[in-house]
């Protein structure tokens, strides 16, 4: 075994040993450690540094109650979340998730991802993630407020526009970061950098909403166009039907091709004359809810029960834009079948270990999440700048930036697997690229 390999299971036992039933953050540090024996072994200063060991344990981990009042008056009481990761080269930055299944490893796991997804956007922002078990679904609008009010009464201890900067994420849009800056304000004052994804009126950036589906299509765009292809005329199958497939169906329709699925929790529809978005828009966004309903105003959409994952259906590019491991190695094996030739991940980590195997064993262009849906937190960045500098930038403007971002994002991703001899390995890039310059930053700010 080489000093290298070594040393990255030496540090996978100590984290495990910690750890043992943080399963979804040994998860993504497994992934992300497969893909790092090369550079360890072209540079052992990083083990000299034991960089891994650091990089791995959160700078901070904040955990609190949140109670609230319900609609019926009674108190409930949910678990709220702030991991603040890594600091090395900016402030914390990160969702939010509102989400029954949130957990410390939901939110390690999702932090830690943060942490080289934001480096690789190229803006001076750290890595953070936060959230709480919290189920948004049939809660009515007070009860949403009251909550929000309550996790930031708590939030807002640890939190600021040089420190630590929140967002949404699954379960947290709009209206609960309205809600959730209300209240900051309240308590602390109208520092509007403090939360990202604000509304226009106060604060928000255009083309934040559309930033990571819109960036997910650029960049898959971008890994087709590299290997002599082009989005136009493909299949394209997502799944989900929140914020990020959205935008990710409106900008793969205006790049020409056609997507014709979306899905929820409970199933998915089929769609051959291509997803109907006014229709998504008006289920998801203003009625609040369920997918089943686009078959019943779309004669041309098919409603099935179960994951769209396994679905026999002929499509060129899959969009996995739900959750995290949405797709395993069964599920990988039917996308070969069903004739995929790309795959990029709007949701952070949708596919599990096996599935990432199939991918490589076949061959498949895969853009990994942390360099696919980077548009967002890229856009938040923005929102911040845009707030410093106490002026709005027009939509084409930032629409501009962002493209140009997840451009430099696969161009980066690109070199840094040439540089280890990994040509076209789209993931071990990423992981590369965005580790080379935490890692080399701390180094530079010593021992902290
Ligand atoms: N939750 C998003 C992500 O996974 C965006 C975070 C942000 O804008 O800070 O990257």
């Amino acid at each position: 075994m080489s000093k290298a390999t070594e040393y990255l299971k030496h540090v996978y036992e100590v984290i495990e040993r910690r750890d043992p039933d943080q399963l979804e953050f040994l998860e993504a540090i497994h992934d992300f450690f497969q893909t790092m024996t090369p550079v360890f072994e072209k540079h052992p200063e990083y083990i000299d540094a034991n960089i891994l060991e650091r990089l791995t344990e959160p700078e901070r981990v904040i955990q609190f109650r949140v109670p609230w009042l319900d609609d019926a008056g009674k108190p409930q009481v949910n678990r709220g979340f702030r991991v603040q990761f890594n600091s090395a080269i900016g402030p914390y930055k990160g969702g939010l998730r509102f989400h029954p299944s949130v957990n410390l490893s939901i939110v390690k796991f999702l932090g830690f991802e943060q942490i080289f997804k934001n480096a690789l956007t190229g803006l001076p922002i750290g890595g953070g993630k936060g959230g709480s078990d919290f189920d948004p679904k049939n809660k009515s609008d007070n009860e949403i407020m009251r909550f929000c009010q309550s996790f930031m009464t708590e939030l807002s201890k640890y939190i600021g526009l040089d420190t630590d900067i929140p967002a949404g994420d699954i379960g947290v849009g709009g209206r609960e970061i309205g809600y959730l800056y209300g209240q900051y304000k309240r308590l602390k004052g109208a520092d509007r950098g403090v939360l990202t994804g604000k509304g226009l009126t106060y604060g928000g950036s255009l083309a934040r909403t559309e930033a990571t589906g819109f960036g997910l299509a650029y960049y898959t765009e971008e890994m087709l166009k590299a290997n002599k292809s082009d989005i136009s005329n493909k299949r394209v199958v997502v799944s989900g039907s929140g914020n990020v497939s959205v935008y990710a169906i409106q900008k793969v329709a205006e790049l020409g091709g056609k997507v014709i699925t979306c899905s929820d929790s409970n199933g998915y529809v089929v769609d051959e004359n291509g997803i109907d978005l006014n229709v998504v828009k008006q289920i998801k966004e203003v009625e609040r809810g369920r997918i089943k309903e686009y078959a019943d105003r779309v004669s041309s959409g098919k409603y099935y029960e179960g994951s769209i994952w396994d679905a026999k259906l002929k499509y060129d590019v899959a969009l996995p834009c739900a959750t995290q491991n949405e797709i395993d190695g069964k599920q990988a094996k039917l996308m070969i079948n069903n004739g995929v030739m790309a795959i990029a991940e709007g949701a952070n980590m949708p596919s599990d270990i096996e599935a990432i195997k199939v991918y490589q064993d076949n061959g498949l262009l895969y853009g990994p999440a942390k360099a696919a849906n980077a548009g967002g937190v890229a856009v938040s960045a923005l929102e911040m700048s845009q707030n410093s500098m106490r002026l709005s930038w027009t939509f084409e403007e930032v629409d501009d930036r962002l493209k140009q971002i997840m451009k430099d994002i696969f161009t980066e991703s690109v070199d840094a697997a040439k540089k280890y001899n990994i040509n076209g390995d789209y993931l071990s890039g990423a992981n590369i690229a965005g580790f080379v310059k935490v890692a080399d930053t701390m180094i530079t700010q010593g021992l902290v």
